[in-house]
């Protein structure tokens, strides 16, 4: 049996990893210079979590999502252990609710105990519970959880859970790491595949605020060394003007059903604003004659949009207007933004994000504005190679060419102080004559072959050869150190 990475994932190897931290270093340097700070998550949460704020219709959803049950083991006998899964279990919650369970007096009282802390359940109340929770057997105990195909809804349930409300200013967190989605593999497109995001949550949903984020974005580009890189905006609406756009939308798709094609004609039913992001050809000229958004945005959204234009060209920041830029996750209103890099083929959206007021509220937060984004570092990373961006790998300093017993224990000794002093070193674990030795140093690229043997440690006099030209010299130690910070 042969083992092999799962289809969608990949190894990434030295030196494109080199690339990647450097990529992913850029990214914390420039967005604490924002004010942003790194918030790590977990890598799988609450199905309902991603269900409930990404959109149960989305394809992310139905469709993408590896979605898992995890059984807590619960001890049947261990009272605490059982209250605390059962408390936490949405099946019990709902069976309750629409009276699959019997009340009985004794499940009522039960249902009570459930509601306090176990500290406080009676002698008498115990056995009645474990009664309702042995009763409880063809209920599901297990979760439903999801690996995330995105962090925005893991950074608003931490806001809430850890009640950053209470902040002051906006918070402003940053995330990196691996998404997945069950997608269909291709060039730029993976089933793990990693994102680069952040998102400020707080009380202003000021544009100021929108084009500071498109801004700390761009000046990363820039750093990371992305040429080329063209942003998109638009707005989408809120809850009082996107509604009514909807429907003139829907009603105007209607009217064009029979020349669109299965997917959009099922669209038109679910959700109306994904047909303008078909890339269908024979669809194009249909959708340009759609109704536009801007057309019926209310005059808060109008006015929001176009003072984030004025905000981003107040920093010098070039955009177009895409009116078709819907996004494809259902938490969006008015502001939304794409990133598009060259060298990337059809996958070529390195950036997206957007605006989520009332996110963290359909989660049961207190109301909250937010925007943020999410790059998506495969294509980042793959851009930057095809323009010529790739990292060189760490070059080795010192490859240190020992022989004999006894220079053995001085070769270690001073292959730390050289690792110590930052240069990068060969040791090789066990004895080689000189020649198959500085063979290999030759062949690892190294720029220096130290040579110790029995008579360099005699004299404490060390070789170094510089394999580029085979020049070689005799040093003490503190004089080789000096020599090799030199040709640094
Ligand atoms: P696309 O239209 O390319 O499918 P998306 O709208 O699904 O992207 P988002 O969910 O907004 O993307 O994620 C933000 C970014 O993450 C994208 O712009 C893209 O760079 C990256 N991304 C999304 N899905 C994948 C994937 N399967 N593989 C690699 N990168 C991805
Ligand atoms: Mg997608």
């Amino acid at each position: 049996m042969k083992f092999q990475a799962i289809k969608g994932t990949r190894d990434i190897l030295p030196p494109d990893s080199i690339l990647w931290n450097r990529v992913e270093q850029t990214a914390c340097d420039v967005f604490a210079t924002y004010g942003f700070g790194e918030i790590r998550l977990p890598i799988f949460e609450q199905t309902e979590l991603f269900a409930r704020s990404i959109g149960a219709e989305t394809d992310v959803v139905s469709k993408e999502m590896y979605t898992f049950e995890s059984y807590d083991n619960v001890r049947i006998g261990h009272p605490q252990e059982m209250v605390d899964i059962v408390r936490a279990n949405e099946a019990v919650k709902e069976a309750w609710a629409n009276n699959r369970i019997p009340r009985t007096d004794e499940n009522c009282l039960a249902i009570a105990i459930l509601h306090q802390t176990f500290d406080s359940i009676k002698d008498e109340g115990a056995p009645a519970l474990l009664r309702f929770l042995h009763g409880l057997h063809n209920i599901d105990f297990g979760q439903s959880l999801s690996l995330r195909p995105e962090a925005t809804a893991s950074v608003c349930r931490a806001y809430i859970e850890h009640g950053m409300q209470t902040l002051p200013g906006n918070v402003k967190l940053y995330y990196m790491g691996p998404m997945f989605r069950r997608e269909r593999p291709q060039k730029g497109r993976y089933r793990q595949f990693y994102q680069i995001g952040a998102e400020v949550l707080g009380q202003s949903d000021a544009p100021a605020i929108d084009a500071e984020v498109i801004e700390m974005l761009l000046a990363f580009f820039e750093k990371a060394g992305l040429s080329g890189a063209t942003l998109s905006v638009n707005s989408i609406g809120d809850k009082n003007c996107r509604p009514q756009y909807i429907e003139t939308l829907r009603a105007a798709l209607l009217k064009v059903k029979d020349h669109l094609g299965p997917d959009s004609q099922r669209r038109i039913e679910t959700n109306p604003l994904r047909v303008l992001d078909s890339k269908l050809h024979e669809e194009q000229a249909i959708i340009e004659k759609l109704p536009r958004i801007a057309d019926h945005l209310c005059d808060a959204c109008r006015a929001h949009f176009a003072k984030l234009q004025d905000e981003l060209k107040l920093r010098g920041i070039a955009y177009e207007i895409n009116w078709r830029l819907v996004r494809g996750l259902d938490y969006y209103t008015r502001t939304t933004f794409e990133i598009v890099a060259p060298g990337l083929g059809s996958q070529n959206a390195v950036c997206g994000g957007g605006r989520y007021d009332g996110l963290v509220e359909l989660l049961g937060g207190p109301p909250t504005k937010g925007i943020g984004f999410a790059i998506g570092t495969d294509r980042l990373i793959l851009s930057l190679q095809e323009t010529g961006k790739a990292a060189a790998a760490k070059s080795l300093d010192v490859y240190v060419a020992w022989m004999g017993e006894k220079a053995y224990a001085p070769s270690v000794t001073l292959a730390r102080k050289l690792r110590d002093a930052g240069f990068a070193v060969e040791l090789p674990p066990e004895e080689m004559k000189f020649k198959k030795s500085l063979g290999l140093a030759d062949k690892l690229g190294a720029r220096f072959a130290l040579i110790i043997g029995e008579d360099e440690v005699a004299s404490g006099q060390l070789t170094l050869k510089r394999l580029a030209d085979g020049e070689q010299s005799k040093y003490s130690e503190a004089a080789l150190l000096e020599h090799l910070r030199a040709a640094r």
